[in-house]
Protein backbone atom coordinates (compact mmCIF):
# COMPACT_ATOMS: atom_id res chain seq x y z
CA UNK A 1 0.00 0.00 0.00
CA UNK A 2 1.29 2.79 -0.68
CA UNK A 3 0.34 6.46 1.32
CA UNK A 4 0.81 4.22 4.30
CA UNK A 5 4.12 5.32 5.56
CA UNK A 6 1.91 7.90 7.19
CA UNK A 7 -0.68 6.19 7.80
CA UNK A 8 0.12 3.43 10.24
CA UNK A 9 -0.81 5.11 13.65
CA UNK A 10 1.19 2.33 14.93
CA UNK A 11 4.08 2.98 12.72
CA UNK A 12 3.18 6.66 13.24
CA UNK A 13 3.73 6.59 16.99
CA UNK A 14 7.12 4.81 16.51
CA UNK A 15 8.33 7.58 13.83
CA UNK A 16 7.29 10.30 16.12
CA UNK A 17 9.41 8.90 18.88
CA UNK A 18 12.33 10.19 17.31
CA UNK A 19 10.94 13.78 16.42
CA UNK A 20 11.00 16.10 18.75
CA UNK A 21 10.03 19.88 17.79
CA UNK A 22 10.81 22.22 20.66
CA UNK A 23 7.48 23.75 19.70
CA UNK A 24 5.07 22.52 17.12
CA UNK A 25 3.56 24.58 14.17
CA UNK A 26 1.01 26.17 14.87
CA UNK A 27 -2.40 24.35 14.12
CA UNK A 28 -3.92 24.77 10.68
CA UNK A 29 -6.70 27.85 10.77
CA UNK A 30 -10.22 26.79 10.12
CA UNK A 31 -11.70 27.33 6.67
CA UNK A 32 -13.99 30.22 6.22
CA UNK A 33 -17.56 29.16 6.82
CA UNK A 34 -19.50 27.24 3.97
CA UNK A 35 -15.92 26.51 2.24
CA UNK A 36 -15.83 23.08 3.40
CA UNK A 37 -19.47 22.50 2.34
CA UNK A 38 -18.97 24.07 -1.05
CA UNK A 39 -15.89 22.05 -1.87
CA UNK A 40 -18.33 19.10 -1.18
CA UNK A 41 -20.81 20.60 -3.25
CA UNK A 42 -18.22 20.10 -6.19
CA UNK A 43 -17.65 16.83 -5.65
CA UNK A 44 -20.90 15.10 -5.93
CA UNK A 45 -20.65 14.74 -9.77
CA UNK A 46 -17.24 13.28 -10.02
CA UNK A 47 -18.30 10.98 -7.21
CA UNK A 48 -21.41 10.24 -9.29
CA UNK A 49 -19.07 9.27 -12.36
CA UNK A 50 -17.04 6.53 -10.38
CA UNK A 51 -20.28 4.67 -9.25
CA UNK A 52 -21.35 6.92 -5.63
CA UNK A 53 -25.15 7.17 -5.45
CA UNK A 54 -26.52 10.71 -5.02
CA UNK A 55 -28.47 9.07 -1.82
CA UNK A 56 -24.66 7.98 -0.52
CA UNK A 57 -22.93 10.81 -1.31
CA UNK A 58 -25.91 12.47 0.80
CA UNK A 59 -26.30 10.34 3.48
CA UNK A 60 -22.49 10.46 4.76
CA UNK A 61 -21.61 13.96 3.59
CA UNK A 62 -24.93 15.66 5.36
CA UNK A 63 -23.90 18.19 8.07
CA UNK A 64 -20.38 16.71 7.35
CA UNK A 65 -17.76 19.52 9.20
CA UNK A 66 -13.96 19.28 8.00
CA UNK A 67 -11.43 18.21 11.16
CA UNK A 68 -8.21 20.60 10.46
CA UNK A 69 -5.98 18.40 12.66
CA UNK A 70 -5.41 15.99 9.41
CA UNK A 71 -4.21 18.84 7.34
CA UNK A 72 -1.62 19.53 10.32
CA UNK A 73 -0.70 15.33 10.33
CA UNK A 74 -0.09 16.01 6.41
CA UNK A 75 2.13 18.60 7.31
CA UNK A 76 4.30 17.47 9.73
CA UNK A 77 7.96 16.42 8.67
CA UNK A 78 9.14 14.90 11.50
CA UNK A 79 12.90 16.79 12.78
CA UNK A 80 14.93 13.77 13.21
CA UNK A 81 14.98 10.38 11.61
CA UNK A 82 14.51 6.85 13.99
CA UNK A 83 17.50 4.76 14.51
CA UNK A 84 17.31 1.14 12.63
CA UNK A 85 17.51 -0.24 16.16
CA UNK A 86 15.00 1.86 18.30
CA UNK A 87 12.48 1.49 15.53
CA UNK A 88 12.54 -2.71 15.54
CA UNK A 89 13.37 -2.28 19.30
CA UNK A 90 9.69 -1.48 19.59
CA UNK A 91 8.02 -3.14 16.26
CA UNK A 92 9.11 -6.45 17.06
CA UNK A 93 9.85 -7.44 21.28
CA UNK A 94 9.34 -10.25 23.22
CA UNK A 95 5.05 -9.40 23.99
CA UNK A 96 4.44 -9.16 20.02
CA UNK A 97 6.27 -12.41 19.49
CA UNK A 98 3.82 -14.11 22.75
CA UNK A 99 0.81 -12.25 21.15
CA UNK A 100 1.57 -13.66 17.70
CA UNK A 101 2.51 -16.85 18.55
CA UNK A 102 -0.71 -17.28 20.77
CA UNK A 103 -3.00 -15.74 17.94
CA UNK A 104 -1.44 -18.53 15.52
CA UNK A 105 -2.78 -21.05 17.69
CA UNK A 106 -5.80 -19.52 18.27
CA UNK A 107 -6.48 -18.77 14.06
CA UNK A 108 -4.68 -21.84 13.36
CA UNK A 109 -7.42 -23.34 11.40
CA UNK A 110 -8.48 -20.48 9.09
CA UNK A 111 -4.60 -19.67 8.79
CA UNK A 112 -4.37 -23.03 7.07
CA UNK A 113 -7.59 -22.43 4.69
CA UNK A 114 -5.90 -19.27 3.59
CA UNK A 115 -2.77 -20.96 3.54
CA UNK A 116 -4.26 -23.29 1.34
CA UNK A 117 -5.98 -20.84 -1.01
CA UNK A 118 -3.40 -18.14 -1.23
CA UNK A 119 0.21 -20.27 -0.61
CA UNK A 120 1.63 -17.64 1.79
CA UNK A 121 2.37 -19.26 5.52
CA UNK A 122 0.61 -18.53 8.90
CA UNK A 123 4.13 -16.86 10.38
CA UNK A 124 3.98 -14.43 7.53
CA UNK A 125 -0.10 -13.50 7.60
CA UNK A 126 0.27 -13.01 11.75
CA UNK A 127 3.80 -10.49 11.55
CA UNK A 128 2.17 -8.57 8.83
CA UNK A 129 -1.60 -7.74 11.32
CA UNK A 130 1.00 -7.23 14.10
CA UNK A 131 3.00 -4.77 12.58
CA UNK A 132 0.24 -3.24 10.66
CA UNK A 133 -2.65 -2.85 13.66
CA UNK A 134 -0.87 -4.28 16.35
CA UNK A 135 -2.96 -7.58 15.50
CA UNK A 136 -6.31 -5.71 15.70
CA UNK A 137 -5.43 -3.23 18.75
CA UNK A 138 -4.11 0.03 16.94
CA UNK A 139 -7.19 0.36 13.91
CA UNK A 140 -7.26 3.98 13.97
CA UNK A 141 -10.06 6.52 15.51
CA UNK A 142 -10.56 9.09 12.60
CA UNK A 143 -13.77 8.92 11.20
CA UNK A 144 -12.93 7.81 7.21
CA UNK A 145 -15.27 10.13 5.44
CA UNK A 146 -14.62 13.08 7.58
CA UNK A 147 -10.75 12.65 7.33
CA UNK A 148 -10.91 12.07 3.64
CA UNK A 149 -13.31 14.63 2.98
CA UNK A 150 -11.06 17.23 4.80
CA UNK A 151 -8.14 16.05 2.98
CA UNK A 152 -9.89 15.90 -0.44
CA UNK A 153 -10.86 19.92 -0.13
CA UNK A 154 -7.63 21.29 1.99
CA UNK A 155 -3.93 20.54 1.81
CA UNK A 156 -1.89 19.39 -0.81
CA UNK A 157 -2.57 15.71 -3.13
CA UNK A 158 -6.05 16.75 -2.77
CA UNK A 159 -6.84 14.68 -5.86
CA UNK A 160 -5.14 11.27 -4.26
CA UNK A 161 -7.19 11.93 -1.51
CA UNK A 162 -10.50 12.48 -3.64
CA UNK A 163 -10.08 8.86 -5.42
CA UNK A 164 -10.00 7.27 -1.68
CA UNK A 165 -12.85 9.26 -0.41
CA UNK A 166 -15.09 7.95 -3.86
CA UNK A 167 -13.47 4.65 -2.82
CA UNK A 168 -14.73 4.58 1.36
CA UNK A 169 -18.39 6.01 -0.06
CA UNK A 170 -18.40 2.86 -2.36
CA UNK A 171 -17.30 0.58 0.31
CA UNK A 172 -20.28 1.93 2.75
CA UNK A 173 -22.90 1.75 -0.29
CA UNK A 174 -21.89 -1.90 -0.56
CA UNK A 175 -22.05 -2.50 3.13
CA UNK A 176 -18.71 -3.80 3.87
CA UNK A 177 -18.73 -2.23 7.08
CA UNK A 178 -21.03 -0.43 9.07
CA UNK A 179 -20.88 3.51 9.07
CA UNK A 180 -20.53 3.79 12.53
CA UNK A 181 -17.48 1.55 12.76
CA UNK A 182 -15.66 2.75 9.73
CA UNK A 183 -12.91 4.80 11.67
CA UNK A 184 -9.23 4.40 10.95
CA UNK A 185 -5.69 6.01 10.42
CA UNK A 186 -6.14 10.12 10.07
CA UNK A 187 -4.68 9.54 6.47
CA UNK A 188 -7.46 6.92 5.45
CA UNK A 189 -5.94 3.63 6.06
CA UNK A 190 -8.33 1.44 8.21
CA UNK A 191 -9.14 -2.02 9.82
CA UNK A 192 -6.64 -4.87 11.02
CA UNK A 193 -4.97 -5.30 7.49
CA UNK A 194 -4.47 -1.03 7.41
CA UNK A 195 -5.80 -0.91 3.79
CA UNK A 196 -6.69 2.47 2.14
CA UNK A 197 -10.14 2.38 0.40
CA UNK A 198 -8.79 1.92 -3.20
CA UNK A 199 -6.51 -1.22 -2.14
CA UNK A 200 -9.59 -2.58 -0.43
CA UNK A 201 -11.72 -2.36 -3.38
CA UNK A 202 -8.98 -4.39 -5.44
CA UNK A 203 -7.86 -7.22 -2.76
CA UNK A 204 -9.54 -7.03 0.35
CA UNK A 205 -11.96 -10.89 0.23
CA UNK A 206 -14.66 -12.38 1.94
CA UNK A 207 -12.94 -15.31 3.31
CA UNK A 208 -15.74 -16.13 6.70
CA UNK A 209 -18.56 -16.18 3.68
CA UNK A 210 -21.18 -13.53 5.43
CA UNK A 211 -20.66 -11.94 1.60
CA UNK A 212 -19.07 -8.65 3.25
CA UNK A 213 -14.87 -7.94 3.20
CA UNK A 214 -15.28 -6.77 6.61
CA UNK A 215 -11.78 -5.56 7.65
CA UNK A 216 -12.65 -4.18 11.01
CA UNK A 217 -14.63 -6.79 12.59
CA UNK A 218 -13.35 -10.39 11.00
CA UNK A 219 -9.95 -11.95 11.40
CA UNK A 220 -10.67 -14.51 8.54
CA UNK A 221 -11.83 -11.65 6.07
CA UNK A 222 -8.60 -9.74 7.40
CA UNK A 223 -6.18 -12.83 7.29
CA UNK A 224 -7.39 -13.38 3.79
CA UNK A 225 -7.26 -10.46 2.58
CA UNK A 226 -3.19 -9.61 3.43
CA UNK A 227 -2.43 -12.87 1.67
CA UNK A 228 -4.08 -11.88 -0.93
CA UNK A 229 -2.31 -8.68 -0.95
CA UNK A 230 1.24 -10.31 -1.22
CA UNK A 231 0.12 -12.89 -3.62
CA UNK A 232 -1.01 -10.02 -6.00
CA UNK A 233 2.60 -8.46 -5.16
CA UNK A 234 4.32 -11.55 -5.91
CA UNK A 235 4.79 -13.99 -3.45
CA UNK A 236 6.35 -17.31 -4.07
CA UNK A 237 4.98 -19.85 -1.67
CA UNK A 238 8.47 -21.98 -2.37
CA UNK A 239 10.90 -19.17 -0.88
CA UNK A 240 11.28 -17.61 2.08
CA UNK A 241 11.38 -13.92 2.54
CA UNK A 242 15.54 -13.82 2.96
CA UNK A 243 17.64 -14.66 5.89
CA UNK A 244 20.30 -12.89 8.19
CA UNK A 245 23.84 -13.68 6.38
CA UNK A 246 27.68 -13.44 7.21
CA UNK A 247 30.12 -10.62 5.28
CA UNK A 248 33.60 -11.31 5.01
CA UNK A 249 35.90 -8.91 6.54
CA UNK A 250 35.99 -5.58 4.62
CA UNK A 251 32.97 -6.50 1.72
CA UNK A 252 32.37 -3.21 0.15
CA UNK A 253 28.49 -3.10 0.26
CA UNK A 254 28.32 0.32 -1.86
CA UNK A 255 25.56 -0.40 -5.07
CA UNK A 256 23.98 -3.23 -2.97
CA UNK A 257 20.39 -2.96 -2.03
CA UNK A 258 17.25 -5.20 -2.52
CA UNK A 259 16.83 -3.56 -6.16
CA UNK A 260 20.12 -5.22 -6.95
CA UNK A 261 19.26 -8.47 -7.25
CA UNK A 262 22.18 -11.18 -7.75
CA UNK A 263 22.26 -14.99 -7.90
CA UNK A 264 22.78 -17.09 -4.78
CA UNK A 265 26.07 -18.18 -6.78
CA UNK A 266 27.78 -14.34 -7.28
CA UNK A 267 27.11 -13.62 -3.26
CA UNK A 268 28.60 -17.18 -2.78
CA UNK A 269 32.00 -16.34 -4.41
CA UNK A 270 32.08 -12.93 -2.97
CA UNK A 271 32.59 -14.72 0.04
CA UNK A 272 29.05 -14.29 1.62
CA UNK A 273 27.73 -17.19 3.78
CA UNK A 274 24.87 -18.05 6.33
CA UNK A 275 25.86 -16.91 9.78
CA UNK A 276 26.57 -20.63 11.24
CA UNK A 277 29.51 -20.58 8.13
CA UNK A 278 28.10 -22.40 5.51
CA UNK A 279 27.13 -22.12 2.12
CA UNK A 280 23.91 -20.29 0.78
CA UNK A 281 21.27 -22.23 -0.75
CA UNK A 282 22.05 -22.56 -4.56
CA UNK A 283 18.49 -23.03 -5.99
CA UNK A 284 16.96 -20.14 -3.27
CA UNK A 285 16.86 -17.52 -6.50
CA UNK A 286 18.33 -14.01 -6.90
CA UNK A 287 18.87 -12.08 -3.92
CA UNK A 288 19.78 -8.36 -2.63
CA UNK A 289 21.81 -7.30 -0.15
CA UNK A 290 20.15 -4.96 2.60
CA UNK A 291 22.61 -3.68 5.53
CA UNK A 292 19.80 -1.23 7.09
CA UNK A 293 22.60 -0.13 9.06
CA UNK A 294 25.63 0.10 7.01
CA UNK A 295 28.71 -3.01 6.69
CA UNK A 296 28.91 -3.03 10.36
CA UNK A 297 25.31 -4.15 11.49
CA UNK A 298 23.28 -6.92 10.68
CA UNK A 299 23.53 -8.26 6.71
CA UNK A 300 20.70 -9.56 4.89
CA UNK A 301 20.06 -11.10 1.48
CA UNK A 302 16.31 -10.47 0.49
CA UNK A 303 14.68 -12.69 -2.54
CA UNK A 304 11.29 -11.89 -4.18
CA UNK A 305 9.00 -12.11 -0.89
CA UNK A 306 10.66 -9.55 0.83
CA UNK A 307 9.45 -6.86 -2.43
CA UNK A 308 5.83 -8.20 -2.07
CA UNK A 309 5.96 -7.50 1.95
CA UNK A 310 7.86 -3.81 0.73
CA UNK A 311 5.26 -3.51 -1.36
CA UNK A 312 2.63 -3.40 1.42
CA UNK A 313 4.49 0.12 2.61
CA UNK A 314 7.28 1.33 0.52
CA UNK A 315 10.11 1.05 3.36
CA UNK A 316 12.39 -1.77 3.60
CA UNK A 317 12.91 -1.08 7.57
CA UNK A 318 8.95 -1.74 7.62
CA UNK A 319 9.70 -4.65 5.31
CA UNK A 320 12.57 -5.94 7.66
CA UNK A 321 10.03 -5.23 10.72
CA UNK A 322 7.16 -8.02 9.08
CA UNK A 323 10.38 -10.33 7.91
CA UNK A 324 12.19 -10.78 11.72
CA UNK A 325 8.34 -10.83 13.00
CA UNK A 326 7.64 -13.93 10.75
CA UNK A 327 11.06 -15.66 11.42
CA UNK A 328 10.72 -14.60 15.51
CA UNK A 329 6.85 -16.05 15.12
CA UNK A 330 8.43 -19.50 13.71
CA UNK A 331 10.58 -19.73 16.78
CA UNK A 332 13.54 -17.63 15.20
CA UNK A 333 16.13 -15.95 16.88
CA UNK A 334 16.89 -12.36 16.87
CA UNK A 335 19.53 -11.21 14.80
CA UNK A 336 22.89 -12.56 15.29
CA UNK A 337 25.26 -9.63 14.35
CA UNK A 338 24.63 -6.51 16.87
CA UNK A 339 23.42 -3.19 16.09
CA UNK A 340 26.14 -0.77 15.63
CA UNK A 341 25.41 0.85 18.66
CA UNK A 342 26.59 1.49 22.62
CA UNK A 343 23.13 1.85 23.31
CA UNK A 344 20.29 -0.18 22.10
CA UNK A 345 16.55 0.43 21.87
CA UNK A 346 13.86 -0.42 23.95
CA UNK A 347 11.11 -2.85 23.76
CA UNK A 348 7.63 -1.22 24.45
CA UNK A 349 7.78 -2.63 27.77
CA UNK A 350 10.97 -0.65 28.36
CA UNK A 351 9.35 2.30 26.93
CA UNK A 352 6.37 1.76 29.58
CA UNK A 353 9.16 1.33 32.61
CA UNK A 354 11.06 4.32 31.34
CA UNK A 355 7.82 6.64 31.42
CA UNK A 356 6.98 4.96 35.06
CA UNK A 357 10.18 5.99 36.08
CA UNK A 358 9.94 9.25 34.93
CA UNK A 359 5.95 9.70 36.78
CA UNK A 360 8.25 8.61 39.70
CA UNK A 361 10.16 11.67 39.39
CA UNK A 362 7.57 14.09 39.48
CA UNK A 363 7.41 14.73 35.49
CA UNK A 364 3.89 14.84 33.67
CA UNK A 365 4.15 12.85 30.81
CA UNK A 366 0.28 11.73 30.33
CA UNK A 367 -0.53 8.00 30.07
CA UNK A 368 1.92 5.25 30.64
CA UNK A 369 1.24 3.98 27.04
CA UNK A 370 4.65 2.97 25.92
CA UNK A 371 4.39 5.58 23.05
CA UNK A 372 7.25 8.25 24.16
CA UNK A 373 5.55 11.30 23.01
CA UNK A 374 6.52 15.04 23.03
CA UNK A 375 5.93 14.99 26.92
CA UNK A 376 8.11 11.88 26.93
CA UNK A 377 10.93 13.30 25.27
CA UNK A 378 10.98 16.54 27.53
CA UNK A 379 11.20 14.95 31.21
CA UNK A 380 13.74 12.56 29.21
CA UNK A 381 15.73 15.60 28.48
CA UNK A 382 15.85 16.84 31.44
CA UNK A 383 16.63 13.65 33.28
CA UNK A 384 19.73 13.00 30.56
CA UNK A 385 20.56 16.88 31.71
CA UNK A 386 20.32 15.97 35.24
CA UNK A 387 21.93 12.78 34.76
CA UNK A 388 24.83 14.49 33.01
CA UNK A 389 24.47 12.43 29.37
CA UNK A 390 23.65 14.08 26.10
CA UNK A 391 20.36 15.35 26.43
CA UNK A 392 18.86 13.63 23.12
CA UNK A 393 15.55 13.05 24.02
CA UNK A 394 15.77 9.73 23.14
CA UNK A 395 15.40 6.52 25.77
CA UNK A 396 18.12 4.02 24.88
CA UNK A 397 19.07 0.69 27.38
CA UNK A 398 21.62 3.60 28.97
CA UNK A 399 19.25 5.87 30.02
CA UNK A 400 16.55 3.04 31.54
CA UNK A 401 19.75 1.41 33.58
CA UNK A 402 20.64 5.03 34.75
CA UNK A 403 16.79 5.24 35.29
CA UNK A 404 16.51 2.52 37.25
CA UNK A 405 19.81 2.90 39.49
CA UNK A 406 18.57 6.35 40.83
CA1 LIG B 1 -16.83 -11.66 5.63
Amino acid sequence: MKETRYALPLLAALLATSAWAQSPPPPTPPPAPQEFENCLKTLRAPARAVGVTEETFSRFTQGLQPDMSVIDKLNYQPEFRTAIWDYLAGLVDEQRVAEGQALLALHADTLKRVQERYGVDPATVVAVWGVESNFGQTLGKSPLVQSLGTLSCFGRRQGYFRTELFASMRILQAGHIAPERFVGSWAGAFGHTQFMPSTFERLAVDFDGDGKANLMDSAPDALASTANFLVKAGWRSDQPWGFEVKLPRDFNVNGEGRRTKRPMSDWTERGVTRLDGSTLPANAGAAGLLTPAGAQGPAFLVLRNFDAIYGYNASESYGLAIAHLSDRLRGGAPFATPWPTDDPGLSRAERREVQTLLIARGHDIGEVDGMLGDKSRSAIRLEQERLGQEASGRAGQKLLKSLRGH
